[in-house]
């Protein structure tokens, strides 16, 4: 009766080992599917504290897309925000223009993780981070599109990114054509929009409302060119006509952004303003119907 009873009990262990190999693996594997990338529902985008720069990160359901790196001199605040954010790989990021407060921060980004694609404006720079950054992209063969006003680049869960802007022929001859040409995009997720102006000056505002006029209105502004009154005219926040603007910009800046007259504008029209040298790190959660919007700091 006894050795009996051992028999079983030796067959039960066994069982019971082969049961919890089994289910170890499973959840391991369940852990690895689902950890990528990122949110259980709905849209989540982050305008990130990089100080002097743009750094936009948006998680959607099944996608992690990052539209611009901020400078070289955040780059490893960047990546630890990612990091923060637990990002384990990114689908697609978007360089607005191929200035260094926009790019800078890449070349860290692209030793640390895997990218899927990256599109950009096709726009040229003279810079060596530029030469760089066009040499890492094809040594590391990452597939790569230049991107023009009426593409669309779909983002997973719903979401869509309306390419806006650049449109042929490009702007020449203006104060900064790099800005007036740079990757403004719409964000849109069922009800919700959000448009991101990167650094578009005023006569990409003008083309801008020329060939969009009402589709340019969205809930949420991403203000252009870091709150210079090169940008922000007021025809165009008035087609926008958001609730809430945010600029991204850093403290104390060189450049003196945000310009009061920009501050002004936005006031006038009883716009939220959101800045990230004040509130650190913008959060927008949506779920496509409605939106809210937390700040980091202040
Ligand atoms: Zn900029």
């Amino acid at each position: 009766m006894n050795s009996m009873n051992e028999t079983w009990k030796k067959k039960l262990w066994v069982c019971l080992l082969v049961l919890s190999i089994i289910i170890l693996t499973g959840c391991g594997q369940t852990g690895q599917s689902t950890a990528v990338p990122a949110i259980q529902d709905g849209v989540i985008v982050k305008v990130l504290d990089v100080g002097q720069g743009d750094s936009i990160l948006i998680k959607t359901t099944e996608q992690v897309v990052l539209i611009d790196s901020g400078d070289s001199a955040s780059s490893q605040k960047l990546l630890g925000m990612l990091a923060a954010e637990k990002v384990r790989k990114i689908d697609k990021v978007i360089i607005t223009h191929p200035h260094s407060d926009h790019l800078g921060g890449l070349p860290a980004v692209m030793g640390k993780y895997n990218i899927v694609h990256i599109y950009d404006s096709g726009q040229t720079n003279t810079s060596k981070l530029y030469r760089n950054y066009l040499k890492t992209v094809k040594n590391k063969k990452i597939p790569f599109s230049i991107v023009q006003a009426g593409q669309a680049i779909e983002i997973g869960g719903s979401a869509l990114l309306q390419v806006l802007s650049p449109s042929k022929p490009y702007f020449t001859g203006t104060r900064s054509d790099l800005n007036n040409n740079s990757i403004v995009l719409k964000l849109v997720f069922k009800d919700f929009s959000m448009l991101l102006a990167a650094d578009a000056e005023k006569p990409a505002e003008q083309r801008l409302l020329k060939q969009y006029g009402e589709k340019l209105q969205s809930n949420i502004l991403k203000v252009g060119h870091h709150g210079s009154s090169t940008a922000s005219s007021p025809g165009f926040i008035k087609k926008v006509s958001p609730a809430e603007a945010i600029i991204s910009l850093g403290a104390n800046n060189e450049y003196h952004h945000p310009h009061p007259s920009v501050l002004k504008k936005y006031n006038k029209e009883k716009i939220k303003i959101y800045r990230t040298d004040l509130h650190g790190t913008i959060t927008i959660r949506s779920d496509g119907r409605t939106y809210s919007i937390a700040k980091e700091k202040g």
